[in-house]
């Protein structure tokens, strides 16, 4: 990724709410829909529900703008600059990281402040927040000091959520942090479904991935597995997915609902958003296949879980 971001693209994340932060601008953070919801609405979102974080006290982050895939359902502008490793001399030290998300983000929430319908208590506490969600855009786990940044995070007393695509195993393998939830992103039950879905800028990708597949069994924090489900593209062999579920001895599989929003509405046509219904209908196939069973479901953000027995 260059040291410093195009201005186009500067203008275009600011428009679109995000932060860019820090020297190197590898770093980004935007309000999530859901701290919104709960400081307004008292609503929180489903990670509350099933993992204990507060909604109102997330951190909708990223320490790398940069991915190396290009999935058909992403929400991002998809552009080469944003499709290499990242340089391990060009980077922010995590402290300062940090440090910069956390003022970007209270910056952010300032509006609210002056909200009569938002809950004053809560703004109050989101000054301070306590959840790192590492699944805004692109992926964190290309940031060459990952585990010193999960260290810094977790000793300033925040859960961290990394969520990653799976294509850079020789990088989980190297962790010597654990975030306190790894999501690895699930999409296909198969090579030629994955490359038109996932369409990873490696070759290798479905390799790659599977290798994380089967590395994710190693880790002893909480482990889930999130299928984007893509209607007329990837709700299909449920039995190709168990196989692969069944590598990672995961805690939970998160069936969701492919949302047509941003960059992915330029790609997909509405229709291909799955009702919630048919979310549940793949969730009991998988739960089948798996011998996972069906724990909880979400339906404002069309998803199910599956729990280990
Ligand atoms: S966990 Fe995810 S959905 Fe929930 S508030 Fe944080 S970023 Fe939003």
């Amino acid at each position: 990724m260059p040291d410093k971001i195009p201005k186009k693209f500067l203008n275009m994340y600011y428009k679109q709410g995000y932060r860019i932060v820090g020297k190197h601008q590898h770093s980004a953070v935007k309000i999530c829909r859901w701290t919104k919801e709960s400081l307004r609405h008292d609503r929180v979102c489903f990670k509350q529900k099933w993992y204990g974080i507060e909604s109102h006290r997330c951190l909708q982050c990223t320490v790398s703008l940069s991915c190396l895939n290009r999935c058909v359902y992403c929400w991002r502008t998809f552009h080469p600059i944003f499709e290499k490793e990242m340089s391990k001399k060009a980077i922010d030290e995590p402290s300062e990281i940090i440090d910069e998300l956390i003022k970007a983000q209270r910056l952010l929430l300032t509006g609210f402040k002056g909200n009569e319908k938002a809950d004053k208590k809560k703004w109050g506490e989101a000054q301070n927040p306590t959840n790192a969600a590492l699944s805004l855009i692109g992926d964190s786990i290309l940031y060459p000091r990952f585990s010193e940044l999960l260290e810094e995070f977790h000793k300033r007393k925040f859960s961290t959520f990394l969520v990653t695509k799976g294509t850079s195993p020789e990088k989980l393998k190297i962790l010597e942090v654990e975030p306190t939830n790894l999501y690895i992103s699930l999409c296909a039950p198969d090579e030629e479904t994955y490359m038109k879905i996932d369409n990873p800028i490696v070759k290798d990708g479905w390799k790659r991935m599977n290798e994380s597949l089967e590395l994710m069994k190693s880790f002893g924090c909480r482990k889930i597995l999130r299928l984007t489900l893509v209607k007329g593209l990837n709700m299909k062999n449920p039995e190709k997915y168990a196989k692969l579920i069944l590598k990672t001895n995961c805690d939970f599989v998160e069936t969701k609902g492919f949302m047509w929003v941003g960059e992915s509405q330029k790609r997909l046509p509405m229709n291909s958003m799955p009702y919630h219904e048919e979310i549940m209908e793949f969730a009991k196939k998988l739960s089948e296949f798996t011998g996972y069973e069906i724990k909880d479901e979400f339906k404002p953000s069309r998803v199910v879980l599956l729990t280990k027995k």
